[in-house]
C-alpha cells in the first residue's frame, strides 16, 4: 500500500474530517500507485484558513530579512533531496527524470531568489513639494491568501507561489492539483523544517469542485493566485470580481513560434520540437503552431517530421526517453479527442496521431508526438488549447501574415520566432500579442528572476516571478511625514 498524507494545518498533518482518501497513479503504468491523499471537506479548508488567519499578525512582523532565512534554509534542505523529488515527480507526473530534476533545481533557485527578497523589500522616499515633509512608500502583506496550483509544474508553480506570498508577510493556504500534490507535501516538509511558524503555510488536498470555492469565497481570503485552465479560472474570477478580492490567474496558450526564411532549419526544427513535445507539449507556454514562410516549409516540415520520429517516447524514469505519458486518462482522451477533431475538420496528420499500446506501453497514457498540416486558421486544433504533443504547422506569405495569424487567437502567454533579421525581430517584438516573447529560443523555457506571466485570456496580468512577483501578495503604503 502507498503512503497516505494528511493535510497540513497549523504545522500538524492531519486527516480529513470526511475519513476518506484518494490515491495517485503513475501515468507511465498505472498498476503503480504513488500516494494516497485526503479527499477534504469545507470544514478542513476553514481550518487551514483560521489557522493561517491566527499566525498572520505575528508572521508579519518578523522582519522581512529574517523570514527569508528560513526560505533559503527551505532552499538547501529541498536541494538535499533533488534525487527523491525528482524521482517522485516523475513517477507521479510522468515527466523525464531530466526535466523532473531541472525543476526541483528551479524550485530550489526560486526559494534561495526570494530568501533574498526579504532584504529588498523595499517602498521608495519621494521628494515632497512642500518644505520639511519626508514622504515614502512601504509595502504592507494582504492577510491571508490562498493559493491553487496545476498538476504540470507539480513543484515549480506551488513554490512560485509560496515564496513570495511568505516573503511578502502573508499566510497561506494552498490547494495542489489532484493528480500530482507529492512535490507540495515535500516543499512543506522543507518550510517546516526550516522554522516555518505553525499555522503560516497550511495545505488541504481534493477536488477543486468541491473545495474550490470556500478556498475562493471565504471572507478571511484577500487575495487568490490560480494557475490553471481557462474554464476554472474565469469561473473563480466571476465569484472574486464583485467582492473586491485580489486575483491572479495565470491561464492556458496557444503558443505560436514563427519561422523565417533566413532562418537555420536545424535550429529552428530543434526550437519547435522542444517546444511542442517536451514535457508531452503538457506546458502553458508550449509550441502548439509553427508559422513558416512558405519559401521553406516543405523543407522545415520534411526535417521536422524526420526528427520528431526518432523521439522516444517512454516511462520518463528510463534513459533515452524523450516524451513521457500524458498525466492522466481524462488528459489523453482529450488529447485524442483533439486529433480526431483535426481529422475531421480536414487538418492532415503527417506525423504520429496515435496511441501507444506497444513495448509495455499498454499500462501508460502514451500518445504519438502528432503534427498537423492543411490546417487553417479558422479550426479547433488551431485555435484552442489541446495540452498534449500536438502541434499544427502552416505555411504563411510572409511576415506581416506570419504575425496577424499568430495573433489570431484570444491566448496570449508566450511565443517565439527564429530568424536573424534584426528590423523584423524588433517588428515581431512590438507587434507579437504575447506576455513571453522570445526569440531563437523555444517558447517554453523561463527563467526564474525574470516577469512571468501572459496577456489577453491567458493573465489578469499580474506578474508571477522574479522582483515584481512581491507586487501581487503586498499593498503599497504612502506616509508624509512633516517634520
Ligand atoms: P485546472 O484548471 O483543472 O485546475 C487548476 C487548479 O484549480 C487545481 O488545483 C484544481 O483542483 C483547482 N480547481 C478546479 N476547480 C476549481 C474550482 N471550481 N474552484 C477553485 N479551484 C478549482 O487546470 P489543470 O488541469 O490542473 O492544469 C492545466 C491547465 O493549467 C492548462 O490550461 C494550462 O495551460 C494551465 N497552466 C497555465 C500556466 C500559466 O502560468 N499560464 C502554467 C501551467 C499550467
Amino acid at each position: 500500500m502507498s503512503e497516505i498524507f494528511g493535510n497540513f494545518i497549523n504545522g500538524e498533518w492531519v486527516d480529513s474530517s470526511s475519513g476518506k482518501t484518494f490515491k495517485s497513479v503513475n501515468p507511465a503504468n498505472i498498476e503503480e500507485e504513488i500516494a494516497s491523499y485526503q479527499v477534504s471537506t469545507v470544514s478542513d479548508v476553514k481550518a487551514g484558513i483560521e489557522a493561517a488567519k491566527s499566525s498572520q499578525t505575528d508572521w508579519s512582523a518578523i522582519p522581512a530579512p529574517q523570514r527569508g532565512t528560513i526560505l533559503i534554509k527551505a532552499a538547501e534542505l529541498l536541494e538535499q533531496r533533488t534525487e527523491q523529488i525528482a524521482s517522485e515527480m516523475t513517477r507521479e507526473e510522468g515527466k523525464t527524470i531530466a526535466e523532473a530534476k531541472g525543476e526541483v533545481g528551479r524550485s530550489v533557485n526560486i526559494l534561495r531568489y526570494f530568501g533574498g527578497e526579504g532584504a529588498r523589500f523595499c517602498g521608495e522616499t519621494i521628494p515632497s513639494e512642500r518644505a520639511g515633509v519626508f514622504s515614502y512608500t512601504f509595502r504592507k502583506p494582504l492577510g491571508v491568501v490562498s493559493l491553487l496550483t496545476p498538476w504540470n509544474f507539480p513543484i515549480a508553480i506551488p513554490v512560485w507561489k509560496i515564496a513570495p506570498a511568505l516573503i511578502s508577510g502573508n499566510s497561506v493556504v494552498i490547494k495542489p492539483a489532484s493528480a500530482a500534490p507529492i512535490c507540495t507535501i515535500r516543499v512543506i516538509e522543507a518550510l517546516n523544517q526550516a522554522g516555518l511558524p505553525k499555522g503560516v503555510l497550511n495545505m488541504v488536498t481534493g477536488a477543486g469542485s468541491v473545495i474550490g470555492d470556500e478556498l475562493v469565497s471565504n471572507p478571511v481570503i484577500k487575495a487568490i493566485s490560480f494557475t490553471g485552465s481557462c474554464e476554472v479560472g474565469q469561473s473563480i474570477q466571476q465569484k472574486t470580481a464583485s467582492k473586491g478580492v485580489k486575483t491572479q490567474l495565470e491561464m492556458g496558450g496557444k503558443n505560436p513560434t514563427i519561422v523565417l526564411k533566413d532562418a537555420d532549419l536545424d535550429l529552428a526544427t530543434d526550437i519547435v520540437i522542444n517546444g511542442a513535445f517536451f514535457s508531452t507539449g503538457q506546458k502553458c507556454t508550449a509550441t502548439s503552431r509553427a508559422l513558416i514562410e512558405k519559401e521553406i516549409f516543405n523543407d522545415f516540415v520534411a526535417l521536422l517530421v524526420d526528427k520528431t520520429k526518432k523521439l522516444k517516447v517512454g516511462n520518463g524514469l528510463e534513459q533515452g526517453v524523450d516524451v513521457g505519458p500524458c498525466v492522466d486518462e481524462n488528459q489523453m482522451k482529450t488529447v485524442l479527442d483533439y486529433i480526431e477533431i483535426g481529422q475531421k475538420e480536414g487538418a492532415n496528420i503527417i506525423c504520429g496521431g496515435q496511441r501507444l499500446m506497444d513495448e509495455g506501453r499498454d499500462k501508460g497514457y502514451f500518445i504519438q508526438p502528432t503534427i498537423f498540416s492543411g490546417v487553417s486558421t479558422d479550426m479547433r486544433i488551431a485555435q484552442e488549447e489541446i495540452f498534449g504533443p500536438v502541434l499544427a504547422v502552416l505555411p504563411v506569405e510572409g511576415f506581416e501574415q506570419a504575425i496577424a495569424l499568430a495573433n489570431q487567437v484570444k491566448f496570449g502567454l508566450s511565443a517565439s520566432i527564429v530568424t536573424n533579421q534584426l528590423n523584423r525581430t524588433f517588428d515581431y517584438i512590438n507587434q507579437i500579442e504575447a506576455g513571453l516573447i522570445i526569440v531563437n529560443l523555444p517558447s517554453a523555457g523561463v527563467e526564474y528572476q525574470l516577469p512571468f506571466g501572459g496577456t489577453k485570456a491567458s493573465s489578469t496580468g499580474y506578474r508571477e516571478q522574479g522582483s515584481v512577483a512581491t507586487d501581487f501578495y503586498s499593498e503599497l503604503r504612502t506616509v508624509y511625514l512633516k517634520y
